[in-house]
C-alpha cells in the first residue's frame, strides 16, 4: 500500500489551496479528486450547455426531506466548484466571528478572532490574485495589505448604477474579483473580459480557481502526485479508532487503498459529512469523528435570491460582477436585524432563462427573451442562513444523501429584497437613469443551488458540540483533518470561497508545523 505524509481529499477551494500551500515543504502528498480535469472546449462558454444542458453538473441524485430525489448543483472536477463559481472573493465581516442577532435566532461566535484569520485572508488575496478596493465599503474588516490588484472597472452601466446609488446616498464599492485582468495591458492579460464567466468555467484558465491557481502550481513540485477519477469511499481507523490508517478509493470501479501520516477531508460541506458518516465503525458507530452527534448538521447554504431589474436603454455590459453594496448587511432603518449583501450576478443572457425557468419560457418567442437579457441588470442577494441542528447531511446504508433543510432568515431575506426594490425606484426619480422603466423576476434558489454549502463539521473549543478543534483536526482522531467549508461555525452573508482557501492556508501553517 502506497504511504504518504499527508493525503488531501478532494482539490476544491479548501483541497487546493492547501495542496499548494503544504507542496513546497517537500512532503509526500496525494491528492485524490474524485473528477477529472474539466474539458477545455468551446462548450466552457455555450450559455446552452452550461445552463440548459448543466453539462457540468455532477449526475448524483441526492434526496430532500419529504423523499424527492433531486440533482444537486455540484461540481466534481479538479478544483471542485471553484471550476464554475463567480470568483467573488470577499472576506467575512469582522462582526461575522463573534455573535450576530438575527430575527430568527443567534448567529454563533467563531472559536477564533477575525484577527487569527486575517494574515491568510491576506494571503489568499495574493494567492487567487483578488482586484478590489479597500476604504469604499463601510463594512470591510480591517486589512493588514491592500488588494494586490487594482478593482475591475466598471463598465459604463454600472458605474451608472454605482454614481446613482452613490447620489442617494448609498456607498457602492468595486466588488472584490478573483480575474486575472490586466487592464492595464490588454494585450498581455490573461482574461479577456467576457460575459460568460459567473457560472462557467473558463475556456482561457484566466479565472482565479483552485484548478489554475491550487493544483497546478503544487503539481509543479514533484513531492505530490494527484490521481483523478479517485473517489474516496471510506476511512478507516486503527483498533482504538483514534487516527486514521486507510484511505479506501473507489477508481473506475477498483478498490485501492493508501495511508498516510495525516489525512484532510476537503470534499464540500455535504460530501465531506458524507464521507465521515459512511465511515462509521465499531469504535464509531454513528459516523467517524461523530462522538458529538454534529456531522453532517448546522448545514448553511445562503438565503439568496438572484433579481433583475428591466431597464428601458439596454444593458450593454459583458462583465457584470463589479459592484457590490453592504449598506443593509448588519440591518437597516426600520429593521434591527441584519438583511444581507447585495452584488451582481453575471449578465443575464437569453438561453438561461430557458435553464433557470424553463417551464415559464419554453413557449415564448424568442425574440421576448432576447430582448429581456439585452435590457436586463441582474443582482444577487444573499441573506445570511443561520446554523440548525436539524439541517442536517444523513447517508442510509446505501449511500443516499440525504438534505434535510428548513429555510431560516426568511424575514430578512423578503425585507432586502423589497429593499433592493424600493432603492431601485428612488433611482427612478433620477432623468439619468432608466431604472423607472424596471419590472422584477425573480428565482428562489431551491436546495438544489447549493453552491454556497457550509458546515456539517464546524469547529470549535467543546467537543460536546462541534467536530473539528480550532486546527480544524477532528476532536476524536489525532490525524483528520477538515478544510472544505464544512468547518464554518456560521456562514455570513458574503461568498464563502476567500474564507475555505484562508483557513486552507491557516490549517496549512498548523500541518506544516506538525510535520517538521
Ligand atoms: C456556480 C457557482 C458560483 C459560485 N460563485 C462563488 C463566488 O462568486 N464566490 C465565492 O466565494 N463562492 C462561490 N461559489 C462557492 C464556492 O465555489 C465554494 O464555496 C467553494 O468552492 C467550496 O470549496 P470546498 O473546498 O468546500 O468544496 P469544492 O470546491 O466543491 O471542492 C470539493 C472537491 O471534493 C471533490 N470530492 C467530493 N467528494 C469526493 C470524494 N468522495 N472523493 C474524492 N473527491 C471528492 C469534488 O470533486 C471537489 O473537487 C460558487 C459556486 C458555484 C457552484
Ligand atoms: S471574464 Fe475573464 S476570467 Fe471570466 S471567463 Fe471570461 S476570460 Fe475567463
Amino acid at each position: 500500500m502506497d504511504s504518504y505524509d499527508v493525503i488531501v481529499i478532494g482539490t476544491g477551494a479548501g483541497g487546493g489551496t492547501l495542496a499548494r500551500h503544504l507542496a513546497p515543504s517537500g512532503k509526500r502528498i496525494l491528492l485524490l479528486e474524485r473528477g477529472g480535469w474539466l474539458p477545455r472546449e468551446l462548450d466552457n462558454w455555450l450559455t446552452e450547455s452550461v445552463f440548459v444542458d448543466n453539462r457540468y453538473v455532477s449526475p448524483d441524485t441526492w434526496y430532500d426531506k419529504d423523499g424527492t430525489a433531486f440533482q444537486p448543483g455540484v461540481h466534481y472536477y479538479v478544483g471542485g466548484a471553484t471550476k464554475l463559481y463567480g470568483a467573488a472573493l470577499y472576506r467575512l465581516r469582522e462582526e461575522d466571528f463573534g455573535e450576530l442577532s438575527h430575527q430568527d435566532g443567534i448567529s454563533p461566535t467563531w472559536p477564533i478572532p477575525y484577527d487569527e484569520l486575517e494574515p491568510y485572508y491576506t494571503l489568499a488575496e495574493q494567492l487567487y490574485q483578488v482586484h478590489g478596493a479597500r476604504g469604499e465599503d463601510p463594512t470591510e474588516p480591517p486589512a493588514s495589505a491592500p488588494y494586490p490588484h487594482p478593482p475591475v472597472s466598471h463598465e459604463p452601466r454600472i458605474q451608472q448604477l454605482a454614481d446613482d446609488l452613490a447620489a442617494a446616498g448609498h456607498h457602492p464599492f468595486h466588488a472584490p474579483c478573483g480575474i486575472m485582468l490586466d487592464e492595464s495591458n490588454p494585450a498581455f492579460s490573461a482574461c479577456i473580459r467576457c460575459a460568460n464567466c459567473d457560472g462557467f468555467p473558463c475556456l482561457v484558465h484566466a479565472k482565479s480557481d483552485a484548478e489554475v491557481l491550487g493544483v497546478r502550481p503544487a503539481l509543479e513540485h514533484q513531492n505530490v502526485t494527484l490521481l483523478t477519477g479517485a473517489n474516496v469511499t471510506r476511512l478507516e481507523t486503527n483498533d482504538a479508532g483514534t487516527s486514521v490508517t486507510e484511505v479506501v478509493v473507489d477508481r473506475d470501479g477498483s478498490e485501492e487503498r493508501f495511508t498516510a501520516d495525516v489525512v484532510v477531508v476537503s470534499c464540500g460541506a455535504a460530501n465531506s459529512a458524507k464521507l465521515l458518516l459512511q465511515s462509521a465503525n465499531d469504535r464509531h458507530p454513528h459516523g467517524l469523528a461523530n462522538g458529538s452527534d454534529q456531522v453532517g448538521r448546522n448545514y448553511m447554504f445562503h438565503d439568496s435570491t438572484a433579481v433583475l431589474a428591466l431597464s428601458r436603454e439596454e444593458n450593454e455590459t459583458a462583465y457584470q460582477k463589479t459592484l457590490g453594496l453592504n449598506d443593509f448587511y448588519f440591518g437597516a432603518d426600520d429593521f434591527g436585524y441584519p438583511l444581507g449583501n447585495v452584488q451582481m450576478v453575471g449578465k443575464s443572457q437569453a438561453a438561461m432563462f430557458r435553464g433557470e425557468r424553463p417551464r415559464e419560457t419554453r413557449l415564448a418567442p424568442e425574440w421576448t427573451l432576447e430582448r429581456m437579457a439585452r435590457h436586463a441588470i441582474d443582482f444577487w442577494l444573499s441573506t445570511e442562513d443561520l446554523p440548525r441542528p436539524d439541517n442536517r447531511v444523513t447517508v442510509d446504508r446505501d449511500g443516499n444523501l440525504t438534505l434535510t433543510y428548513t429555510e431560516t432568515n426568511a424575514e430578512a431575506k423578503k425585507r432586502l429584497y423589497t429593499k433592493v426594490k424600493s432603492l431601485l425606484g428612488k433611482l427612478d426619480m433620477n432623468p439619468d437613469h432608466l431604472i423607472h422603466r424596471f419590472a422584477y423576476m425573480k428565482n428562489d434558489i431551491p436546495i438544489a443551488g447549493c453552491a454556497h454549502q457550509a458546515g456539517t463539521c464546524r469547529f470549535g473549543t467543546d467537543e460536546v458540540t462541534s467536530v473539528l478543534d480550532t486546527d480544524c483536526k477532528a476532536h476524536e482522531l489525532d490525524n483528520l483533518y477538515v478544510v472544505d467549508t464544512s468547518f464554518f461555525p456560521s456562514i455570513g452573508a458574503v461568498n464563502p470561497a476567500l474564507t475555505a482557501m484562508a483557513n486552507a492556508l491557516r490549517v496549512g501553517d498548523h500541518l506544516l508545523a506538525r510535520l517538521n
